[in-house]
């Protein structure tokens, strides 16, 4: 199997209960739903001990992503092989049928709220279904303070304290670790993040969990000494255009642990990149990565890891097409 070379990775999406979710991924993925009850995430990428994201094409089929970075480290990661022993992106589409928990994670900053083996977490929304009544927060409006946003979980004010953002397909909105925030009402989005799982539940809006019959614990002590009060760079972010031709390729995220653009086009372009290995995310439309002569298909809501050793790939649509290309600084 070492002699395998490595080729666009798809992967098995790993379906999550949640009491806030919805039905909404089963149009976006081609897996059916588990069930009848409510899935809020689906976890396209991961190499996390717990959830393993599977191959699901090709030679490596059934492979675990550990399994590939461990056995093909130098093939898949490129020059950034001897930094990652494990992928260092979480990458899974939520489905928010009601408000999540208003959250926050731990920044570097706090190394004593990070278990041993996690990281801080640092993510990213791109915004693909919104209803009337969807909402998102991110971020504390200015003249917060510790004091008045502790007052407001008491009394269920917190709303009024955090920015807020009426969302709509296309958005980006950036949410650096250390951040407030949630989103709900009806809301499906794209989400990066760093390859951690430390989640202070701030407050729950009263949700009651349907599976324990209880509210949900919050951790508000730990949320409170990870919260960054003052300016910040969260919330809704202006894509930066950076080519027109042959396609229309524009930033959305750069930051210290994944950089993302969206493309939109028509003829022929580029995906992939030497020596790195690179995401590609179908957005709307269709079309295929060539790789040594095959073709990978790409519709909505397939994820593709392209591994460092395929290098730049032709990508052909098929008619108008937009993708989101993510890479690991
Ligand atoms: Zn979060």
């Amino acid at each position: 199997m070492d002699k395998t070379q490595l080729y666009p990775l798809r992967f098995e999406p790993i379906y999550q209960y949640r009491l806030w979710g919805g039905r909404h991924l089963a149009s976006l993925l081609s897996r059916p739903l588990p069930g009848d009850g409510p899935i809020g995430e689906a976890w396209v990428l991961s190499d996390r001990i717990d959830h393993q994201s599977l191959v699901a094409n090709g030679p490596l089929k059934g492979h675990a992503l550990g399994q590939v970075m461990a056995q093909f480290s130098e093939q898949l990661m490129g020059k950034l092989s001897s930094r990652f022993s494990r992928f260092p992106l979480l990458l899974k589409f939520l489905d928010a049928r009601e408000m999540l928990s208003v959250q926050i994670h731990p920044s570097d900053a706090h190394p004593e709220l990070i278990p041993a083996g996690d990281t801080a977490k640092t993510e990213a929304w791109v915004v693909i279904e919104a209803e009337k009544g969807s909402h998102i927060y991110a971020g504390l409006k200015s003249g917060t303070t510790a004091s008045s946003l502790r007052q407001s979980l008491g009394d269920g004010t917190i709303a009024d304290h955090l920015v807020s953002i009426v969302p709509k397909p296309g958005d980006a909105v950036f949410i650096p670790a250390g951040t407030v925030h949630t989103l709900g009402n009806n809301v499906v989005v794209f989400e990066v993040q760093q390859n951690s799982d430390v989640t202070f539940r701030l407050y729950d809006w009263d949700h009651i969990d349907q599976e324990t019959k209880r509210p949900r614990p919050l951790q508000v002590d730990q949320a409170f000494a990870c919260i960054e009060f003052g300016a910040s760079d969260s919330g809704l972010v202006a894509p930066r255009a950076e080519t027109t031709t042959p396609v229309e390729r524009e930033r959305l995220f750069d930051c210290h642990a994944f950089l993302l653009w969206r493309v939109l086009g028509q003829d022929q372009f580029t995906v992939g990149a030497t020596a790195e290995p690179r995401v590609l995310v179908g957005i709307e439309g269709s079309g295929q990565i060539m790789h040594n002569g095959t073709p990978y298909a790409v519709s909505k809501g397939d994820i593709w890891l392209l591994p460092a050793e395929a290098g730049e790939c032709v990508f052909q649509p098929c008619g108008k097409v937009t993708l989101l290309e993510i890479a690991i600084p």
